[in-house]
């Protein structure tokens, strides 16, 4: 009563491409329920059958939630023909799952980004009417009015006539504001800023909703989410 192929669950679990896959169980070193199975097309229950490649448990997991500290200069894209993306800061064993980012960051922008497989997930993140909130650094050349948080909270007008929804704009340092928007329009924060008169020289995302960049991450790195932080987002 097997639910999925097992080059699917292999896949998905970082043992390569399918074709790889393929020659992996050919070899004689994949094991379902302690018997050899040499064709990567048969039907498994990833959840139920203890699945082995040489000796070693091949853990499955539905869905993977990644939080990362994205750096400067990396697109927040699934591929791209010439730069580096956010996929090529994790390891082998997500290329199979199909994780795609939550939600976008500006190519020099930096902080958290979260990437998943799971669609639902990401949509209750995302969708505007969902009100989550996602809090910035931003770095700002130019005056900051005084008025600027009063501003930000009454519905902004973009230089295109969006009208903002409530935002924040917290001064925080000199040149700094901790801005908190509910909304993640193209270069959102970068055109809020803009309509007072301020330009941004580096913006980074500190949180989305309850879920906070973790302090021990360094740019570029990256871990699971706890199953606390996966519901703590909403
Ligand atoms: N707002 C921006 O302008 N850029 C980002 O990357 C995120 C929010």
């Amino acid at each position: 009563k097997g639910t999925m192929r097992l080059d699917k669950m292999l896949g998905h679990s970082g043992y390569g491409t399918r074709r790889e896959i393929k020659e992996l169980c050919r070899s004689g070193v994949v094991r379902v329920a302690d018997c050899v199975v040499k064709d990567s097309s048969a039907k498994i229950d990833p959840q139920q059958d203890v699945v082995t490649v040489r000796g070693e448990r091949v853990l499955y997991e539905e869905f993977s939630y990644v939080m990362l500290y994205k750096p400067a200069g990396i697109l927040s894209a699934t591929t791209d023909r010439m730069a580096r993306t956010v996929l090529d800061l994790l390891p082998q064993e997500f290329s199979g799952a199909g994780l795609f980012p939550v939600g976008r960051l500006d190519k020099d922008t930096t902080g958290l980004l979260l990437l998943t497989n799971n669609g639902d997930w990401a949509h209750r993140i995302t969708a505007p009417k969902k009100h989550v909130n996602k809090v910035y650094k931003a770095t700002v050349s130019g005056t900051i009015p005084a008025d600027v948080d009063a501003r930000f909270q009454s519905s902004l007008v973009l230089d295109d006539g969006l009208v903002c929804l409530p935002a924040r704009a917290v001064p925080s340092g000199a040149q700094e504001l901790t801005i908190t928007v509910q909304e993640g329009k193209f270069h959102q924060v970068k055109r809020m800023c803009a309509a007072v008169g301020l330009t941004v020289e580096a913006l980074e995302r500190l949180s989305i909703g309850a879920l906070v960049l973790d302090p021990s991450l360094t740019p570029g790195q990256w871990r699971r989410l706890t199953e606390r932080e996966k519901e703590a987002v909403f």
